[in-house]
């Protein structure tokens, strides 16, 4: 009996990363997925915090798309080793600060190396020719082969038809008839091939799958290192990133407002990291405080806070401004009026 071929799927919960490894598993090789956590990914964040998404399923979807494929899925985690990724993109940046073609290579690369560590035999991704500006070219193809180091074990069973023959098909592993030839922005055929395995929840495509395609997460992103003067971040900075409304009133502090409750409870777990307010005379916010501001930066955010609150009328409110070490005081302020709070300080 010919030896069962092993592959490893990249698995972005998204519909052709289901579809790619559903399309190779159906040839008889066994698939297992990988998912790279970066801190930038959309999925399962916010959308699990925000009202506004509530009628969204509240799932991993990585770990969704394992399941319905009845595969094992390794959630690995990348976050330091892809700084470098974002912070000096080879091949530049996208329409914001998504260094998509150097992350795609990134992550073949990695890929790669799990394959040549569990003896695996190629891997698959759910690429699709000309379905991303930048990434995702026909030109470009060959390139995430090639500087990933994976050259000719990388298989896009969704797009193979377009692209020169691969080892898994040479050798007979799966046959290349089976493949497909798609390619474009359109999403009819992978919506029909979804309708012949039987999918019909799936995750409907968006942007992007991650935070960094953001036009006002990019901002917020840039904020942060010239405020820093460097291009770093840790895994909290990039998560507060994405709640909250982000307010720098000088460039040594910045304020970050919760829009709702989920986002206050959210950001509540942050108060032993990061100096909060809390209002108290009136229903409101929390708000974090980043930077190193002063007893006078520390009211003006007090004000800040209160214009977002029930209390936005009145002539005084009262907040409790807490420590990392939880010690507490008292503020008693006025709230700002709107036209006391400049555009350019709301990130
Ligand atoms: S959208 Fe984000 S995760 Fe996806 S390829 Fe681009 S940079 Fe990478």
């Amino acid at each position: 009996m010919a030896e069962q071929r092993k592959a490893l799927a990249l698995i972005s919960g998204g519909l052709d990363s289901l579809l790619a490894a559903r399309v190779v598993q159906e040839q008889g090789v066994h698939v297992e997925g990988v998912n790279f956590y970066t801190g930038f990914c959309v999925e399962g964040h916010t959308h699990a915090i925000r009202k506004k998404d509530r009628n969204r399923a509240k799932r991993n979807n990585a770990l969704w798309v394992a399941e319905q494929l009845g595969i094992k899925l390794h959630i690995v985690d990348i976050v330091d080793e892809y700084k470098e990724i974002v912070f000096n993109p080879r091949y530049g940046y996208g329409a914001n600060l998504n260094p998509c073609l150097d992350c795609k290579i990134f992550m073949v690369g990695k890929a790669r190396e799990w394959i040549e560590h569990h003896g695996f035999d190629f891997v698959i991704t759910g690429e699709v020719v000309g379905q991303r500006p930048k990434s995702q070219r026909s030109e470009t193809m060959p390139l995430v082969q090639h500087d990933s180091g994976i050259e000719d074990r990388l298989l896009r069973p969704l797009c193979a038809h377009r692209l020169p023959e691969t080892l898994p098909e040479r050798e007979g592993w799966v046959d290349r008839d089976r493949l497909y030839g798609f390619s474009g922005r359109g999403r009819k055929p992978q919506m029909a091939l979804a309708k012949a395995f039987g999918f019909s929840d799936y995750a409907q495509p968006a942007g992007g799958c991650c935070f960094l395609t953001d036009h006002s997460y990019s901002v917020k992103l840039r904020d942060l290192w010239q405020a820093r003067g460097e291009r770093q971040y840790d895994l909290d900075d990039i998560m507060l990133l994405k709640v909250g409304r982000h307010i720098r009133p000088a460039p040594h502090f910045k304020v970050i407002v919760s829009r709702e409750e989920g986002e206050g409870n959210f950001m509540a777990g942050y108060r032993k990291q990061y100096p909060s307010l809390k209002t108290v005379s009136h229903g409101g916010p929390i708000a974090l405080l980043d930077g190193s501001p002063t007893r006078e930066d520390i009211e003006l955010a007090a004000r800040i806070v209160a214009r977002y609150s029930q209390g936005r009328d009145a002539q005084e409110m009262i907040l409790e401004y807490r420590t990392i070490t939880g010690e507490t005081s008292e503020l008693r302020i006025k709230p700002l009026h709107p036209d006391d709070l400049p555009r350019e300080w709301q990130i």
